[in-house]
């Protein structure tokens, strides 16, 4: 009877699911608490994992390679940059504008919006390692690496912990239809591919095998290397600082994460816009903010104190 009964609330079950893939208000919140992954919602997240075995029917190109770099390359300085640094932080000022476009490229991630972002990650400085932390080391590898943000409870943005960008209506949306900009994406990259296999042949690229590069196994590569940070740069890597939690530097990490890698940097003083403290600590976004701001795109770029830097000498 209970099988019979649990087979008639599928289809409901199913259809909610659907809903929030496409809105993530469309239904009642769960408990913040609760722990359990939602498989139903996450079967895109699965399936894109899945579609990383595409290449063997899609072949490859060159162009197609150049695409899914640069793609790597421009998600992961505004996943960094700005969903990190910016959102999360505010460890500098930008316009209105610009923080919409960075807003738009970080969903480009298909890490979720912004707000859902920058609020889990103020809970995870607040709460570092405590039973609290949604991706602490405590919850073993997998949990802290991927599997924390596939629960029920951690679906909703706390907006309660980010009230100074939840007054942005353009941040609002693209946090509530975070789907949108991703299927954007994917869409013009198979566009792309078939413009270019009718007037540009001798590439030897279509649609099928750009969307499988430039979004697929580009998406997926940065999932893993941005996710690395939660799990292995609180396990492997050097102490500077003896902060309360477990974070690590390492410049393997930091290499892969345009920077994000000195995290133990990071945890000791979150508020600052550069992550590698010395200069020997290569942190690729903190460079390319410097460009920016010399041409006037963002400001108040928030220092190191002296008085980090020099107990980093002790
Ligand atoms: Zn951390
Ligand atoms: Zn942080």
């Amino acid at each position: 009877m209970k099988i019979a009964a649990a087979m008639a609330r599928l289809p409901l079950r199913a259809g909610r699911a659907v809903a929030l893939w496409f809105d993530n208000e469309s239904g009642a919140p769960a408990s913040p608490d609760d722990r359990r992954i939602d498989w139903l919602r996450v079967l895109p997240f699965i399936g894109l994992h899945l579609a990383c075995l595409a290449p063997l029917a899609v072949g490859w190109s060159p162009i197609a390679l150049v695409v899914a770099a640069l793609l790597y390359t421009l998600r992961m300085f505004a996943i960094t940059a700005f969903y990190h640094r910016y959102f999360s932080h505010r460890a500098f000022a930008t316009s209105r504008a610009l923080q919409f476009i960075f807003a738009v490229l970080g969903a480009m991630a298909v890490q979720r919006g912004p707000l859902w972002w920058a609020a889990h990650h103020r809970h995870h400085h607040r709460a570092s390692d405590t039973p609290e932390d949604l991706h602490g080391p405590q919850h073993g590898f997998w949990t802290s690496h991927v599997t924390w943000f596939l629960t029920k409870g951690a679906f909703a943005t706390r907006l309660g912990l980010v009230p100074d960008l939840a007054r942005y209506k353009e941040l609002r949306f693209l946090d509530r239809f975070d789907i949108l900009v991703p299927v954007a994406l994917a869409a013009s990259l198979f566009g792309l591919g078939e413009t270019l296999a009718a007037f540009a042949p001798g590439l030897g690229t279509n649609g099928w095998q750009m969307l499988v590069w430039g979004f697929v196994l580009s998406t997926v590569a940065l999932f893993h290397a941005t996710f690395t940070i939660n799990s292995l740069a609180h396990r492997f890597g050097r102490r500077r600082y003896a902060t309360r939690d477990s974070s690590k530097n390492s410049l393997l990490l930091a290499l892969l994460t345009f920077g994000e890698g000195w995290h133990n940097n990071h945890h000791r003083y979150p508020g600052s816009v550069r992550q590698g403290f010395f200069w020997w600590e290569l942190d690729l976004s903190y460079y390319v903010l410097r460009v920016m701001a010399a041409l006037g795109l963002v400001w108040d770029l928030r220092p190191v104190p002296e008085r980090v830097l020099a107990e980093a000498g002790r």
